[in-house]
Formats: C-alpha cells, sequence, structure tokens
C-alpha cells in the first residue's frame, strides 16, 4: 500500500494498540483495539493493508467473527468489493443456521452463521482481531467448510505467537499484521 513496508505498517499499529492487563481475568492481557479504531490515519492503512494483501485472489465473502472482527471485516470486505458474513455467539441470528461448539480454557462456547450465508465454493476469507489459541478461528473455518465454502485465508490483526494457534490451523493459509 502506497510503497509502506509490512514493517512499518506494524511498528505503528503497535503504537496504538493499549495492554489491558487482568481483563477479562486474572493473568489475561487483553490487547485493546479501541485507540487504533479511534485513529482514522492508522485504522485507514490497517484495513487497506491487509485488503492489498488479499487483491486479485478472486474472495467473494468475508467472515467476521463477533464483535471486533466484524469492525474489521466489513471494510475489508468492501475493499475486496466482496460480501460480509458474521459469524455470531448462539441466540443472535435471526435466520436458519448452522453451528459449531469448541472448547475453551473453561467449559465450551457455540458459534453460529446463517445458513445461507456461503454459496457453494465461494472463497472465503475469515477475519479477526486477535488469534490466541486459535480454537475460535478453527470452528469458524469448520462453519465455512460445512456450508461448503472454499477457505482461502484467514486474516488475523494481531497474533499471540506464544500461545500457538497457528499450529490448530496449520493447514490454512493464515496472515497476520503484528505479533507478540
Ligand atoms: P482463541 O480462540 O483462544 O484464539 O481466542 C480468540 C478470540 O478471543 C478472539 O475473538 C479474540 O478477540 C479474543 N481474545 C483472546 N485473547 C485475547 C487477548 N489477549 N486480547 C484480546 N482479545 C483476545
Amino acid at each position: 500500500m502506497n510503497g509502506i513496508t509490512l514493517d512499518e505498517v506494524s511498528q505503528q499499529i503497535k503504537a496504538v494498540i493499549r495492554d489491558i492487563p487482568d481483563f477479562p481475568k486474572e493473568g489475561i492481557v487483553f490487547k485493546d483495539i479501541m485507540p487504533l479504531l479511534a485513529n482514522y490515519d492508522i485504522f485507514n492503512k490497517t484495513i487497506k493493508f491487509i485488503a492489498d494483501h488479499y487483491k486479485g485472489r478472486g474472495i467473494t465473502k468475508v467472515v467476521g467473527i463477533e464483535a471486533r472482527g466484524f469492525i474489521l471485516a466489513a471494510p475489508i470486505a468492501l475493499e475486496l468489493q466482496a460480501g460480509m458474513a458474521p459469524v455470531r455467539k448462539k441466540g443472535k441470528l435471526p435466520y436458519k443456521t448452522i453451528s459449531k461448539t469448541y472448547d475453551l480454557e473453561y467449559g465450551h462456547d457455540t458459534l453460529e452463521i446463517h445458513e445461507d450465508a456461503i454459496k457453494q465454493g465461494e472463497k472465503v476469507l475469515i477475519v479477526d482481531d486477535v488469534l490466541a489459541t486459535g480454537g475460535t478461528i478453527k470452528a469458524v473455518c469448520e462453519l465455512v467448510e460445512q456450508l461448503n465454502g472454499n477457505v482461502e485465508s484467514i486474516a488475523m490483526l494481531i497474533e499471540l505467537d506464544f500461545l500457538k494457534g497457528r499450529e490448530k490451523i496449520a493447514n490454512y493459509d493464515l496472515f497476520s499484521l503484528i505479533k507478540y
């Protein structure tokens, strides 16, 4: 994007991501992207950089994961001239859904997508803000595939390297803008 390198954009993004220790529970350092969203220049560069990475790959649908994934997926979809499909927590989507239950550190969670959100054979890009253990993204890949979509790639704003989420989705193409 306009000659700016991944390193340069990563540094600018890192400078506006805020660490919140012990949120939502003790021991977790929450990566708060709200200061990034509040900054037009950095937010714009973030969206354009991710979208540019995928231009020409034939992506027709961008899947965003509740809730911060929506904020990134929608403008990326517009840049790619693709549609957008939300994945939400159980009970939030109004039409007929398919669902996937997956394990969390303690307990489990269920994600849903509308059964008509993805057409057979569509090239799909999945977007979220943070890759932690990878459980969420893996469940979303399975939802897309259940609808016979092809996961072309996964785009993450932040990858928490030390949690090794990448290993859980080793069969998929993954692009992350910044790593910790
Ligand atoms: P996981 O399934 O462990 O990869 O967790 C990913 C989901 O949890 C994403 O939707 C993230 O938004 C959220 N998440 C996990 N860890 C963090 C963190 N340290 N800071 C912000 N969000 C997080």
